[in-house]
């Protein structure tokens, strides 16, 4: 009758523990898996929502406007099209650019145009200077880190609360350095932690002091949409906040139909000032004749009004949340209760967040790679992939069927706990 000592005491509850992690990561192994959780990609289910755009337009050529959008010109993109994401991604439909295919490749030109080109308010170009620095809200997206380091843009690594960064530091940073540039945000469901940045966070951007006169708030709106549950986040509107605040030029906002129609064959935004979006204009004159309007026409006919956008965001969603279930169902089968590990619940966006208790990112990582099952490098969700807790590991559960999902995330935690079971028994032992 009496209780087992060992289920009590975690000293002694460790060998066994660790035998048995040790038995389920060699039948893990042995299994032979091959799944992937690397990256946020819809799953066909996902794209075959949006089948209809490879029959869109159809022999229709002509815009609202009458413009013939097979041809050249229309720089700003189709003023339809603009309508309908002016709501969704919080911008006047006349502040607002419909591009190319890829939000990221905005980023990108941006950087490269206010390197290259003065910006608005600034005092020079930006690669006239003999430092530029970004804020990089920690865990935050890999590829905003991958184009500071492309074009030596020093990171400074800021951590995220669960109402957005932690904004004394970013007032403090802002304040005290020309240099800083810039911050990447992702306001609505964070990449990856899913955060959602509350309103006294957006208006203390808005307003903070910065001692670079062109400082620019990177706002990458890449999930505006993306909810998962009934209840809507909604964000405060970071371009009429920095107008009111007397920074009308301090907001880039950007936001793509990626994970809303074609991850590969969307259409890509970018909204901020009137004075901003000349400043773009007048450098992307110099690169296109005009976007591909043909896909904004079709994107136009398919979404039809910022109602159809959540309409079929409710589709989406139908897809994914039985997979963002199964991850928090698993997780909590696997790691509930054994202290190893915590890890987010999302609203929305693409990810889940796993933060292990004492480290071991990226042995699990490598272990889990050991026995089929690919993860984002541990460290990607930090400037220089340098973790410096090694905690953090990205789930990307959206691209794989939901039961390999499962397997996935099943081999996960047998990783998670083998390593640290492994790491307690060494700290136990005094050897860590
Ligand atoms: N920003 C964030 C935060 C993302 O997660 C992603 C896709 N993973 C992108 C941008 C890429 O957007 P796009 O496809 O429009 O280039």
């Amino acid at each position: 009758d009496h209780p087992d000592p060992a289920d009590d005491n975690t000293a002694t509850a460790l060998p066994r523990l660790l035998d048995r992690a040790r038995q389920e990561y060699r039948d893990l192994a042995a299994r032979g898996l091959a799944l992937d959780l690397t990256r946020g990609k819809p799953a066909p289910a996902q794209l075959d929502l949006s089948g209809e755009l490879l029959s869109l337009p159809g022999a229709r050529h002509t815009a609202a406007d009458g413009t013939d959008v097979r041809n050249y010109g229309g720089l700003q993109g189709l003023p339809e099209l603009r309508e309908i994401f002016a709501e969704v991604l919080q911008v006047p439909a006349g502040q607002l650019l419909a591009a190319g295919n890829s939000s990221l490749e905005l980023m990108h030109d941006s950087l490269v145009h206010a390197l290259l080109s003065v910006l608005p308010g600034a005092e020079s170009r930006w690669v006239d200077q003999e430092r530029i620095a970004f804020l990089c809200p920690v865990p935050g997206y890999d590829r905003h880190f991958a184009l500071c380091e492309r074009f030596g843009i020093d990171m400074i690594p800021v951590p995220m609360t669960d109402e957005g960064p932690d904004m004394d530091a970013v007032e403090r940073l802002v304040a005290a350095d020309p240099a800083v540039k810039g911050i990447w945000c992702v306001p609505k469901y964070s990449n990856p932690d899913g955060v959602s940045y509350s309103d006294a966070t957006v208006a203390r951007l808005a307003a903070m002091s910065t001692a670079a006169p062109d400082f620019r708030i990177f706002w990458d709106n890449a999930y505006a949409a993306h909810d998962l549950t009934d209840e809507p986040v909604g964000i405060a509107d970071l371009l009429a906040a920095c107008a009111t605040a007397g920074n009308p030029d301090r907001a880039f906002v950007f936001g793509s139909t990626s994970k809303i129609t074609a991850a590969g064959s969307g259409v890509a935004f970018f909204g901020s000032s009137p004075a901003n979006v000349r400043w773009l204009l007048a450098n992307n004159a110099k690169r296109s004749i005009g976007p591909d309007k043909v896909n904004q026409l079709r994107h136009a006919l398919f979404l039809r009004d910022a109602d159809g956008v959540r309409t079929h965001m409710a589709r989406q969603r139908a897809v994914l949340r039985p997979k963002f279930d199964a991850v928090a169902r698993l997780l909590e089968a696997g790691l509930g209760g054994t202290g190893l590990a915590t890890w987010t619940a999302p609203k929305g966006g693409y990810f889940v967040t796993l933060q292990l208790t004492d480290g071991g990112a990226k042995e699990v990582v490598r272990r889990a790679a050991e026995a089929g099952i690919v993860l984002t490098p541990a460290g990607a969700t930090h400037p220089y992939g340098d973790d410096p807790r090694d905690a953090v590991i990205r789930i990307a559960p959206s691209y794989p069927g939901l039961a390999e999902l499962e397997r996935a995330i099943e081999g996960l935690t047998v990783c998670v706990r083998l390593v640290g079971y492994e790491r307690r028994a060494a700290a136990a032992e005094g050897v860590s």
